[in-house]
């Protein structure tokens, strides 16, 4: 089954609310569908948000990137899977959020060519999963409010977004787990606090018995020492985010034991391939995996949940909130996202646009 075209799409949603963490604000979804067409006339379908902040990644070049790969995948058949991955993995370097998106399109594919969904095609059995939702940085009133209005939804993990400075930050923190004591908290902090003040925070936290169940990207990501003085002296875990990019950072940054978890985001690691062997590279060490997303649509973050019912092992937290927090879903198909609860069923390809 020869690839004869590959083209793009920009996709755009407006979002129920503004999106705000200590690295930017977002109004609305804009992110970049691919599709690769072969001779059968089967079409996958791959996504990628432009995350400039995190993966610098902007648009025009996420297009400029695919132009330029597009004619090393023409005329190659979807049969010789390893070698086509490989093509997309060494055709550019950075550019994670690019491969990414030829990935998945080429595992969607795959999948479909042997009338699988993904999941099966890659070993999972899981199909149901439950997701946190991301509270912006806002004044402490409004993020009171919108935790509120997640419980009412059915939501149990909320992912607190602080990076203001530490002690509004800390008061934040303080305010949602003492109002709302039944309810799982994630913070992140998205790189925006020193070493000394994280330990600061978080034994002031510690004090009144308040442990959020991890605590983010304290610092900035390639801080790696800072992250260790910080897991040395707290209780509360330590998850790296922006500090994993690729397998081989995930090794060392495992090796320097600066972290407890690991945040996999497709976006970031390049795609489904190094997604699955981050999880795999946690399993050996005994570290779990969350899997999280960027602001991206149904078809990439449809995709991560396959990933965590094939790991299900090793992903044992999932933060793919993106679609919930659309105004309205541009992709048909696919995983089935409700608020809270995602259920992956039994139809094959990852979701295909229109409403
Ligand atoms: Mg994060």
């Amino acid at each position: 089954m020869k690839i004869v075209d590959i083209k793009t799409q920009i996709i755009k949603a407006p979002l129920k609310k503004p999106f705000k963490t200590a690295l930017r604000r977002v109004d609305s979804l804009e992110d970049l569908v691919v599709t690769i067409h072969t001779e059968s006339g089967l079409v996958g379908y791959g996504e990628g948000g432009a995350t400039a902040v995190i993966t610098g990644d902007i648009i025009s070049g996420m297009i400029g990137a695919i132009e330029y790969i597009k004619p090393m995948l023409i005329g190659k058949t979807i049969e010789d899977f390893n070698s086509i991955l490989y093509i997309v993995a060494n055709s550019i370097v950075h550019n994670s959020t690019v491969k990414s998106m030829l990935e998945i399109a080429l595992y969607d594919l795959k999948a479909q060519s042997l009338k699988l969904p993904l999941y099966r095609f890659l070993g999972g059995s899981r199909t149901s999963f439950t997701t946190d939702i991301t509270i912006s940085l806002n004044s402490i009133d409004k993020m009171l409010k919108e935790s509120q209005e997640a419980i009412d939804l059915g939501y149990d993990i909320l992912k607190i977004k602080v990076g203001k400075s530490i002690l509004e930050d800390f008061e934040i923190i303080k305010s949602i787990a003492q109002t709302f004591p039944d309810t799982t908290l994630r913070v992140d902090a998205n790189q925006a606090w020193n070493p000394k003040e994280s330990i600061y925070l978080l034994k002031k936290l510690e004090k009144l018995d308040i442990y959020p169940e991890l605590i983010e990207q304290p610092v900035k990501a390639n801080d790696f020492r800072g992250m260790r003085y910080i897991r040395e002296r707290t209780v509360i875990p330590i998850l790296a985010d922006e500090s994993i990019f690729s397998p081989k950072q995930a090794i060392e940054i495992l090796e320097l034991e600066v972290c407890d978890y690991i945040n996999i985001k497709l976006a970031k690691c390049g795609g489904v391939s190094n997604g699955l062997k981050i999880a795999d590279i946690a399993g050996l060490y005994g570290v779990k995996c969350m899997i999280g997303c960027m602001l991206e649509g149904a078809i990439s973050v449809g995709t991560s949940v396959h990933l965590a019912s094939a790991r299900e092992n090793t992903i044992t937290m999932l933060d793919l909130d993106a679609v919930n927090l659309l105004a309205y879903n541009p992709i048909r198909g696919g995983v089935e996202f409700n608020e809270s609860k995602i259920e992956l069923n039994s139809s094959y390809g990852l979701g295909i646009l229109g409403i």
